[in-house]
């Protein structure tokens, strides 16, 4: 019911996807109503970068967030665990122009903020609700939303490879299931792909030990899958990130068909230009003084308190 932020600050380093470089990462808690806030770190000082559905610039690859000249790549495995462990102010810092890719899931970024620990705040939790249904339907991919309390994401996706076929996957969030049903899920692409991604020399830092590589009959890594439906599992990992870049957190029933982070990002765009339409503030329990102030006051009636 309340806003959280992390208990202390926490950092670590990894390999860039784009780049092949090692990248630092360091994440800290942050006052009500911050939100999730970017900050890149460079030689020219530290400027802030607040994800929102257009500052979303590329979706190739990985989602860049873009505003200026600044730009931070990868955001989309973090944004997710942020979201998904249900922490709503954070301070992200980024040296090197991106994420670290880890081990292409959300699992150490999982990690990190249950290192870093929760601290609950006094201010009331606010999310965004969906108000009406809504179908966003573009060549056999679909978003269709309704209204819900709480964000449930019913996925399919259909490739036509023998380790993939058809996938569905079904998860109403909370941090508990989100830890253990999505975060360890990878990032996948196809071996053809990933040579044409290097002969032109993008996805640098890509390797077998950040994503689940397909070949024309199954998976080229010697460990095989996390889950047997890894792949749909990512997907719903991605949306939950995607989704993150909305300031608050959103309430809504998505069942999703085939839809990538260039969907999820038009959609995002939609509702969010038509928010009238379509999406309510709602402001969940009061803030935690309030609480204990009505908790304290005597019940009418009551034999007055002794002074
Ligand atoms: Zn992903």
């Amino acid at each position: 019911m309340h806003q959280k932020t992390i208990r202390k600050p926490i950092s670590c380093a990894g390999i860039g996807l784009h780049s092949g470089k090692k990248v630092h990462l360091s994440l800290r808690p942050a006052p009500e109503d911050t939100g999730i806030l970017f900050c890149v770190r460079d030689e020219n000082g530290s400027r802030f970068l607040k994800p929102a559905p257009d500052s979303v610039h590329s979706t190739r690859l990985a989602t860049t967030l873009a505003r200026g000249r600044d730009a931070i790549a990868t955001v989309e495995h973090i944004l997710a665990a942020i979201r998904g462990m249900g922490i709503d102010n954070v301070l992200i810092e980024v040296q090197g122009g991106e994420l670290p890719i880890m081990d292409g899931s959300a699992a150490p970024f999982v990690y990190l903020l249950r290192l870093a620990g929760t601290q609950v705040q006094n201010r009331a939790r606010r999310v965004m609700a969906l108000k009406k249904p809504i179908e966003f339907v573009r060549e056999g991919k679909w978003i269709k939303a309704e209204p819900f309390k709480g964000f449930a994401v019913d996925y399919s996706i259909e490739f036509n490879h023998p380790m993939i076929g058809r996938q569905e996957f079904f998860i109403e969030l909370t941090p508990d299931l989100f830890a253990r049903r999505l975060a360890k899920a990878r990032t996948f692409g196809f071996l053809q792909e990933v040579e044409m991604l290097r002969a032109n020399g993008l996805a640098l830092g890509g390797s077998l030990e950040n994503a689940v590589v397909l070949d024309e009959f199954g998976v080229v890594n010697e460990d095989g899958l996390r889950f047997k439906d890894e792949f749909v599992r990512h997907k719903v990992l991605d949306f939950v990130g995607d989704m993150a870049m909305y300031e608050a957190p959103l309430w809504g029933r998505f069942e999703v068909h085939a839809s990538g982070h260039a969907l999820n990002n038009e959609f995002l765009r939609y509702i969010t230009a038509n928010a009238d339409e379509y999406l309510e503030e709602v402001v969940l329990g009061e803030p935690r003084a309030a609480a204990r102030e009505k908790a304290c006051r005597p019940m009418p009636g009551a034999a007055p308190a002794l002074a």
